[in-house]
């Protein structure tokens, strides 16, 4: 059985949802590193220091049921609305953060069995992992299914709104310079558009075993 399992994709593909089932199946932990992003980017909303600050003194925690602490709050739903996704894509283009995350994240990996998803998690955090996920669908679908999730959650919803927002992290998270949002050579691609949940859980579980 694969120990370190790494997912990355764009936005909306699915990676935190599937990687939560697979980590239940396998036993394994799931970290979710753009909950991570996104604590440093409500920090620096609320706080109204400079990134640089913020990332010098945060204190951020993620518990096994998925919870996400700020310096000993919890935050787990603060950091899911629009205004910090945006922010978190801002914040992630800059090098002090990617560097104190990444040392964080690889800190969390240490004890193997362990399912990571981010952006750069295959091709910079953890390039040793024995499987790599590349997760996408098109940009259509996904926006359907964030809309679907904030009517859920019942956050405001406007579908054309969330197709560009997320076209616009996309380009921002590939373009960057640090770490951008790229499929490693050695990962495996997902293309999620027409399965669903558990037909992409399977395909992973089937990876994982060999
Ligand atoms: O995955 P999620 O949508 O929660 O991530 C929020 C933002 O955090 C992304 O748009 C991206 O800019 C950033 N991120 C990143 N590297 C990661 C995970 C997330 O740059 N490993």
């Amino acid at each position: 059985m694969k120990k370190i399992i790494a997912v990355d994709g764009p936005a909306g593909a699915g990676k935190s949802t599937v990687s939560k089932i697979v980590a239940a199946r396998l036993g394994y932990t799931y970290i979710d590193t753009g909950a991570m992003y996104r604590a440093v980017a409500l920090k620096v909303l609320l706080s109204g220091k400079t990134v640089e600050d913020v990332t010098q003194n945060i204190d951020i925690k993620l518990d096994e049921s998925g919870k996400v602490f700020l310096d000993g709050h919890e935050v787990t739903k603060e950091i899911r609305t629009p205004e910090v996704s945006r922010g978190a894509s801002d914040v992630a283009k800059f090098g002090v953060v990617r560097k104190r995350l990444t040392e964080l994240q690889r800190e969390m990996a240490t004890q193997g069995k362990v399912i990571m998803d981010g952006r750069d998690i295959g091709t910079q955090v953890l390039p040793n992992a024995d499987l790599k996920i590349f997760l996408t669908a098109s940009v259509e679908e996904r926006a359907r299914r964030r809309f679907e999730e904030l009517k859920e959650k019942n956050f405001a919803a406007d579908f054309e709104q969330i197709k560009k927002e997320i076209s616009l992290r996309d380009k921002q998270d590939s373009e960057r310079e640090i770490a951008p949002l790229a499929q490693a050579e050695d990962a495996i691609l997902l293309d999620s558009t027409d399965l669903n949940i558990e037909q992409v859980v399977e395909k992973i579980l089937q990876l994982a075993a060999c």
